[in-house]
Order: C-alpha cells, then sequence, then structure tokens
C-alpha cells in the first residue's frame, strides 16, 4: 500500500508522546484513511510507572519508549484500493490463496484433466505456492472463475481438453484478466514470474492513483477547490504556529494530518495563508475517514 508520512501535529498527536507520525492513504473517493501511527513517547510512561534501567556505570534511568498501532484497517485499504468492480484483487504477497487450479473437464477426457490439475496443483504447492484445486462437481469453470475472481485470487489456471494437447495450460491474472497459455513444463517459472509482475503492477497503479491525489495549493481558495472538486491530499504553506494550524481547519473544513515526516519540503516561497508570514513547513490537510 502506498501512503504519506506525516508527524502528526503538536494539538492533536498521541497524549503522552513526544513525537508522533502517522500513515495515511487515499481512498477511491478522495477521503483519507489513517492506517498506522507510531509514536516516540520519550520517558514520560515509564518516569510515571517507575520502569528504569541500569547503566554501564552502575547509576540508573528511565526507559525510552516508543509504541505503534496497525490494525485491521489495513486490511479494509487493501480491500478499497485495489479491488475493482469484479470484487477483491489481492497482492500476490498478502493473499491467502495465490494460485487456484481449475480443470475443465470434457467429454471423454474427465479423468485425464482431472489427475492433470491434480498433479499441477501439487508441484504448485510443494514449490511454496498457496495453492487451491477446484474440484467441485456442481459449479461450471466458468462460474467457479467468477467467484474466485471475487474473492480476489491472483492467478488462475485453467486446465482443459485442447490444452493437454498440445501440453499446454492457461494462466489468468487477476488485475489484468490477460490470458497466458504456458507450457505445462515451465508452469513454476512462469507462475513465479506473473505473481512478481502482478505485485509490481499494483504497486505501481496504487503509488501513480496516490502521487495524483497530492495537490499542492497556494491559498486557501485554492485548497477550497481541489476538495470540493476531487478530495484528496492538500498541501500548503504553514509558518508553524499551532494557532494558525488549527484554523486551516476551520476555513477549509478538513482534518489537518499533520507536515512531511518522509522529507518532503517547500519547494517554492510560500506563505502561511492564515497570518501571512513566511511559511516554514508544508501542512497537509484531508477529508478523513
Ligand atoms: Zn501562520
Amino acid at each position: 500500500l502506498p501512503y504519506v508520512i506525516s508527524k502528526r501535529p503538536e494539538w492533536d498527536k498521541f497524549a503522552g508522546a513526544v513525537y508522533s507520525i502517522a500513515f495515511d492513504t487515499v481512498f477511491p473517493d478522495g477521503r483519507t484513511l489513517q492506517i498506522g501511527t507510531a509514536h516516540d513517547l520519550g520517558q514520560n510512561f515509564s518516569k510515571a510507572f517507575g520502569i528504569s534501567f541500569e547503566r554501564e556505570n552502575g547509576t540508573r534511568d528511565y526507559v525510552w519508549q516508543t509504541s505503534y498501532g496497525i490494525s485491521e484497517r489495513v486490511i479494509a485499504a487493501v480491500i478499497a484500493i485495489h479491488g475493482d468492480d469484479r470484487g477483491l484483487v489481492l497482492p500476490p504477497s498478502v493473499a491467502p490463496i495465490q494460485i487456484v487450479v481449475i480443470p475443465i473437464p470434457y467429454k471423454g477426457s474427465e479423468e485425464e484433466i482431472i489427475e492433470k490439475s491434480k498433479e499441477i496443483a501439487e508441484k504448485l504447492k510443494i514449490n511454496g505456492f498457496r495453492t487451491q484445486l477446484d474440484l467441485r462437481e456442481k459449479l461450471t469453470p466458468g462460474s467457479k472463475y467468477f467467484e474466485w475472481e471475487l474473492r480476489g485470487v491472483p492467478l488462475r489456471i485453467e486446465i482443459g481438453p485442447r490444452d493437454l494437447k498440445e501440453g499446454t495450460i492457461t494462466l489468468v491474472r487477476r488485475d489484468t484478466l490477460e490470458k497466458k497459455p504456458v507450457k505445462v513444463d515451465g508452469v513454476i517459472e512462469e507462475a513465479k514470474i506473473m505473481l512478481q509482475n502482478i505485485e509490481k503492477n499494483l504497486k505501481e497503479q496504487a503509488s501513480a492513483w496516490l502521487k495524483n491525489k497530492i495537490h499542492d495549493a497556494e491559498s486557501l481558495e485554492a485548497a477550497k477547490v481541489i476538495l470540493e472538486k476531487e478530495s484528496g491530499i492538500i498541501e500548503l504553506g504553514w509558518c508553524g504556529n499551532d494557532a494558525c494550524g488549527l484554523k486551516f481547519e476551520e476555513k477549509i473544513d478538513a482534518k489537518v494530518l499533520g507536515t512531511p515526516a518522509d522529507g518532503k519540503k517547500l519547494s517554492v516561497k510560500r506563505k502561511c495563508p492564515i497570518c501571512g508570514e513566511e511559511a516554514k513547513f508544508i501542512i497537509r490537510l484531508a477529508k478523513t475517514y
């Protein structure tokens, strides 16, 4: 998942933390979702709870602590950001089932096709792919495709009579729905490459989407127009004063995500649109979940 990392503002950081950072991603409707946070707690909690350690020289000091939070929200973000109109699209790295093998039985060669499907599924499993063989007899191959697409399985392998005669099977990608006939002998190598390509493609698509949703705004008016039109993350210049930071939220009816903690800096001179002083930081705002 692509995200931006921001230092949370003083007035809205985790209580007791010295420094908090948050990871935010942009949903398809343009609102942001905070998918994780990390905090430098300093000695605030260790002093309160008396957690100390002994130094090499025998003196004692309170420990320094960090904490982080990451939750099921990440799963929601994976579903919302990678999914399409056919259902889930799961990146191979997190998919519980990476490959589904579906036989296409044909009169006279049912047994042969089932046997070959079992053999290929076994081979994939032995080679470390999380593989499911779908042998349900009551469902047509077409309805199986539909179901596994809905469930976001990255790669489908179809094994039919024509394929077997030619010594090939068909690989179908969930992300692009592209079909590729491959030699039975080369299935492990091909599956590996295709899963890598799916992972890469999903990452690139999502990164391009996020990049497109980060908007530089020169003024509050410009920020308001962007928020109304396409939402996403707005970056404005900020003097650094909390009072101004809070006013941003009122004036453009969005929430402050923070200032970039990923090294991004103002590339041009800007004024703080609230007080008119020279801007020292970028401040990020968005409509949030
Ligand atoms: Zn200001």
